[in-house]
């Protein structure tokens, strides 16, 4: 008998914090209060505190964090936003939605985050601001890109979708730019029970202006000084994440070792492990592999009983919403789409279940 190795177990996941979670529920019906009030509130203030910033503001979904902040940064037509050639779409949606450019540069192929070196060479007169991307839970290395951002007047805007709790030299990822956008997207390392996102700042005049674009403009009942729109965390999804947030160091140090596990037993082994660089503490939202044979060892692991899933198997440039872009040459991002394979990874997997994982994946390669 083949033993199911699924890739992410939210049900194992939630039914350890079930009673928390029904608690949550109930006391969000019984307050009567179910958008901007009192679960809101608290979450946002834990959320900042764990972070290391002052201000969070939390709203419906990640794309709409990049997005609120852009727009409140005054990013729009005419300018140029710099952002990893290979990441999750809504990156690059959020800089077109609002109406600006995107420059795209090419990622470091071992970390798979944006290569710095490449950055300084994307600035133009044009740039406004740079969006590195936390990708699969490791900080993208914030230092150099802090110092040339301030060289060259430009804003950072963290996407820390996928790196809730990791660290960079200390600091927590969302307290690394000028502000940040993260999601709560179920599968992410602190998810909702649907969908959720958040903004992450210390500056307080722009948590105040996301603050009013997720709100109709406002801050006040009736007081519209902006137009602005409504995307908001709701008190349910809010007290749910708060539930979770009390969790999320434990379950992270538990894909920290789920890791180790697969570091130990793929060693020698042909795929290329991921490359974690000293001063980041990663929060191993993904467990992610190269291989040339990519598609084939996908399908000897899914005959085994084992759930593979690819981040992402085709570059923005090449998706039919940006046929425009299609000819731009991004080799590195156009490679890794091609290798890429997400192994199992979630806080409940047994150095036995990760056996079963990383022995398949060597008697692929033998
Ligand atoms: C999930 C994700 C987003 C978007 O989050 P949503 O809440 O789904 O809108 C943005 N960027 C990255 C890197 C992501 O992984």
């Amino acid at each position: 008998m083949i033993r199911e190795i699924p890739f992410l177990d939210l049900k194992k996941l939630h039914s350890e914090v079930r009673p928390a979670l029904d608690a949550a529920y109930q006391r969000v019906t019984d307050s009567g209060c179910f958008i901007m009030g009192l679960e809101l509130r608290a979450f946002e203030s834990e959320f900042a505190r764990y972070c290391g910033v002052d201000y969070c503001i939390g709203v419906g979904n990640g794309l709409d964090a990049l997005k609120l902040l852009l727009q409140a940064y005054g990013v729009g037509p005419g300018d140029e936003v710099i952002v990893p050639s290979n990441t999750f779409i809504a990156t690059w949606l959020a800089v077109t939605q609002c109406g600006a450019t995107l420059v795209p540069v090419e990622p470091d192929t071992e970390t798979h985050n944006i290569d710095v070196a490449g950055i300084e060479a994307a600035i133009t007169p044009r740039t406004k601001a740079i969006i590195p991307v936390h990708l699969y839970g490791q900080p993208a290395d914030m230092d150099p890109i802090m110092a040339i951002a301030a060289a060259h007047g430009l804003v950072v805007i963290e996407d820390a979708a996928q790196a809730q709790g990791a660290r960079y030299k200390g600091r927590r990822t969302g307290s690394l730019g000028h502000a940040a956008a993260t999601s709560f997207y179920p599968g992410k390392n602190l998810g909702a029970l649907g969908d959720g996102g958040a903004v992450l700042t210390s500056d307080a005049a722009i948590a105040d202006k996301v603050a009013r674009l997720r709100n109709y403009g406002s801050t006040r009942k009736y007081v519209h000084d902006i137009q602005g729109g409504n995307t908001r965390l709701d008190e349910l999804q809010a007290a749910f994440l708060r539930v979770k947030l009390a969790e999320l160091d434990r379950w992270n140090a538990r894909r920290q070792e789920v890791a180790g596990w697969y570091a130990d037993r793929l060693a020698g082994s042909p795929v290329q492990l991921p490359r974690i660089e000293s001063g980041c503490e990663s929060a191993w939202h993904l467990y992610v592999v190269c291989s040339t044979r990519r598609d084939e060892l996908q399908q000897f692991l899914f005959e085994r009983g084992i759930s593979t899933v690819i981040h992402y198997p085709v570059p923005p440039h090449w998706q039919a919403c940006y046929a425009g872009m299609a000819g731009m040459q991004l080799p590195a991002a156009e490679r890794l789409a091609s290798e890429v394979l997400s192994l199992p990874m979630c806080p409940f997997m047994t150095p036995a279940d990760v056996a079963v994982v990383a022995d398949a994946v060597s008697a692929f390669g033998s």
